[in-house]
């Protein structure tokens, strides 16, 4: 796929100025060349803000109705065009075609869930006679109205989820969107953004602007006309945009190092199957995956048997291939730093029970056991395809190594005793929590989200819908009754 124009304000234009170059797609597997994208420059930047400001101006004036109706036809389109979008998205990526066509199946379905959100910005009425001084002659409520321009930045990892869960909840509510993919996977945020185009979005109110991250990012982020930037990446670029943001609304999904406790009651079982998944799906390059185990030690040797002996059946190779489980990291550096990881967890003691071998982007799957839960391979995130087992005398203990993390963004705690689900629901710093099951797990329409160094506000439908609004609260004075 070659796309040499930037999309500005819905329409397919040239790159201005001397940034009219392409950038060329390459596939993590092969290297071979799997697409072209236009690279947008600083003059692009501003010709994207200057379409929004009057795109916005007028999609907020649009009813709501219209506008589910547009977002009801893009989500059609998705679904029409969700098997072209996943080839798209392996070859780029370098996850495996049963996991991209997956990824791209669920467009359509978030779109929907946008789509109803946008028709439910419901207001409150204010009591106003409950305060002291105020009248029965006055009338008080709130509106939500959309903030008006917002910038949707996105991970290479999961590259058409995360773009429809910024994209399909900012239109729905009324905003124009500035989208900026990762640089290494802007085709499927282009093949996204044409389902929406070509449902009959008016002009103005989408843009998508492919090319360098930190320089467009910049530019965008900083801009004052742009009152809602909506980041999914890393925690260093996460704090980077907080702190030249400005005034304006920011959500910030960031990184995390999210753990799995194996309580002894456990059905280990249960649990190796869902962190055998959990760990290693999109080679480990999930904000979710699956970093930490930490077992209760009466059961953790026979915890990591299990997982063991399931990792070692998982299957490296070309992405295209059905026999292949685990594909690609995004480029063969990223897989030089995990492979590097992972002999640093040796030196610092842990033992290397599988994988860890390199070939080009690819790692073999790798179960770490005995882990220090200070060390580098518990602390920093990993985004990798291996498991770091610790062990905790007890239950308290395994819970305060859960929560010995600078990240919160989502556990699992594997345990058949309710009041220890409880505990942990309740004592585990993460924006999810889940009771026999690993945290790699996302309903598109629940709220998501993470705690400390995870990042601030919450995605899903309605929870975006909410960040990507404002309220305004309306006074009627009415003169005093007679
Ligand atoms: P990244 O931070 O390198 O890049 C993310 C996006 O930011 C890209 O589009 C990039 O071009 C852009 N960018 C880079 N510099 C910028 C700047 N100065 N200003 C504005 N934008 C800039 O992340 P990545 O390597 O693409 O993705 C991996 C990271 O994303 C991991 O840390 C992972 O945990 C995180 N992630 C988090 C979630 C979540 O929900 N919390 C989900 C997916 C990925």
């Amino acid at each position: 796929m070659t796309r040499s124009e930037l999309l500005i304000g819905g329409s397919w234009q040239a790159a201005a100025g001397t940034s009219s170059e392409t950038r060329q797609v390459t596939s993590p597997y092969d290297g071979r060349v799997v697409g072209e994208v236009a690279a947008a420059g600083p003059d692009d930047v501003e010709r994207a803000i200057r379409a929004a400001e009057a795109g916005a101006a007028r999609w907020r004036r649009t009813p709501a109705h219209e506008r589910s109706d547009v977002l009801l036809r893009a989500a059609a389109l998705a679904d029409e065009r969700a098997e072209r979008i996943g080839e798209i998205l392996s070859a780029e990526n370098g996850k495996t075609l049963a996991e991209a066509q997956g990824e791209a199946r669920r467009s359509g379905d978030i779109i929907r869930l946008a789509a109803f959100e946008g028709t439910q910005l419901y207001g409150q009425t204010l009591p106003l006679d409950a305060n002291r001084g105020t009248g029965q002659e006055k009338l008080g409520f709130t509106l939500r109205q959309p903030v008006g321009i917002v910038a949707a930045i996105t991970p290479f990892n999961y590259p058409a989820l995360l773009v429809n869960h910024k994209v399909a909840p900012a239109l729905a509510a009324g905003n124009a969107v500035i989208l900026k993919p990762a640089g290494t996977t802007p085709l499927t945020a282009l093949a996204l953004a044409e389902c929406f185009v070509d449902a009959g979005l008016p002009e103005g109110v989408l843009s998508v602007l492919t090319g360098a991250g930190a320089q467009l990012g910049d530019a965008i982020v900083a801009d004052p006309r742009v009152r809602k930037i909506s980041f999914t990446g890393s925690t260093g670029v996460g704090e980077h945009i907080a702190s030249i943001a400005g005034v304006k609304k920011l959500s910030l999904e960031l990184g995390s190092s999210a753990p799995v406790v194996v309580l002894p009651d456990a059905d280990l079982e249960l649990a190796a199957d869902a962190v055998a998944a959990g760990g290693y799906i999109n080679a480990g390059q999930v904000c979710i995956s699956v970093q930490r185990v930490v077992a209760h030690e009466a059961v953790a040797a026979d915890f990591a048997e299990a997982l063991t002996a399931r990792v070692a059946r998982l299957r490296t190779g070309d992405p295209s291939s059905p026999d292949t489980t685990v594909g690609t990291l995004i480029t063969e550096k990223e897989a030089r730093r995990v492979e590097q990881s992972i002999r640093r967890a040796v030196d610092d003691g842990a033992r290397l029970a599988l994988g860890g071998e390199r070939d080009g982007a690819m790692v073999q799957p790798a179960v770490l056991t005995g882990v220090d839960p200070d060390s580098a391979i518990a602390q920093e995130e990993l985004f990798g395809p291996a498991v770091a087992i610790s062990t905790a005398p007890d239950a308290a203990a395994a819970l305060r190594t859960a929560n010995n993390s600078a990240y919160g963004l989502a556990a699992g705690v594997f345990t058949r005793d309710v009041d220890a689900a409880v505990r942990a629901a309740r004592e585990i710093d993460a924006g999810v929590v889940h009771v026999n099951w690993t945290p790699l797990w996302r309903a598109d329409l629940m709220p998501y989200g993470g705690l400390k160094a995870s990042g601030i506000g919450k995605e899903g439908p309605r929870a975006a819908v909410e960040e990507m609004t404002e309220s305004k609260t309306v006074i009627l004075h009415g003169r005093p009754w007679s």
